[in-house]
């Protein structure tokens, strides 16, 4: 325990929750398979950021995870890398359609980068991830979800639109992340947001990531992830 919390420490990382697993120094510690091992050594990184070192171990474990952190912390590879394991990890992969992962998040810009990332580290297991957000045609962004990808990197607005025009349905949803909470919700995306979540099992895996824990995001943590592991990287403001 000491020496857990001493890694926490030289981490800069703060954990609340029941029973949080232990974080870790390396990549190789997490019990990934070869392939995403080298995708990550391949991608130039030698090993997890603070985030990483401790989100990724807590969502590999099941648990739902609201992860504390500013730009440019890692979290992206926080949640596409767990999420992709849990992906592999359906016994069923091959049957039914409709993404088993989606990621949400508050712009294009953001959604594009995530949706890179996604597209990097999935290409060992040819995952497909599908785009759902603005500036790329909606009938290829329909085709894509229609056809099946096991991944969708959406905003809310465009993700809406593409279920009303039946693209894809969130029968299949088992792992779900809301990535900038906080900035969705300036953005007022709350109802887009409430929205998308009614449309998930409740016993789906939940990741949220926001720089910053206004109310607002403390209500959605509330109604939306089941005893989560609380990870805190550096002085957060509210
Ligand atoms: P955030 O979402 O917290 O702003 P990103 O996931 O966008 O952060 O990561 C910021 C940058 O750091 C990206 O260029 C990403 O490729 C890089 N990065 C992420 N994790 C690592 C790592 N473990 N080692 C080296 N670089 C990393
Ligand atoms: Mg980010």
């Amino acid at each position: 325990h000491a020496e857990v919390n001493t890694l926490r420490r030289q981490l800069g990382v703060r954990i609340a929750g029941f029973d949080p697993p232990r974080p870790v120094h390396t990549f190789a510690q997490l019990g990934l398979d070869g392939a995403l091992l080298a995708a990550i050594k391949r991608a130039g990184f030698d090993k997890p950021t603070a985030i990483q070192a401790q989100a990724i171990p807590a969502a590999l474990s099941g648990r739902d995870v609201l992860g504390i952190a500013k730009t440019g912390s890692g979290k992206t590879a926080a949640f596409v890398l767990p999420m992709l394991v849990h992906i592999m990890d359906q016994p069923e992969l091959e049957k039914g359609t409709g993404p088993i992962g989606v990621i949400v998040a508050p712009t294009r810009e953001l959604s594009e980068q995530i949706h890179k990332e996604a597209r990097k580290f999935s290409k060992p297991y040819n995952l497909r991830v599908a785009a759902a957000f603005g500036g790329l045609s909606k009938y290829e962004q329909f085709k894509d979800l229609k056809g099946g990808s096991e991944v969708a990197v959406c905003t809310p607005g465009r993700m809406i639109d593409l279920i009303k025009m039946k693209a894809c349905t969130m029968h299949r949803t088992t792992f779900l992340v809301f990535d900038e909470a906080d900035r969705m919700f300036d953005m007022g995306f709350e109802p887009q947001v409430r929205s998308i979540l009614g449309q998930v099992r409740p016993d789906r895996q939940t990741l949220l990531f926001s720089a910053t824990m206004p109310n607002k995001v403390e209500n959605l943590v509330r109604d939306a992830l089941t005893s989560p592991v609380r990870v805190t990287v550096g002085e957060i403001g509210a």
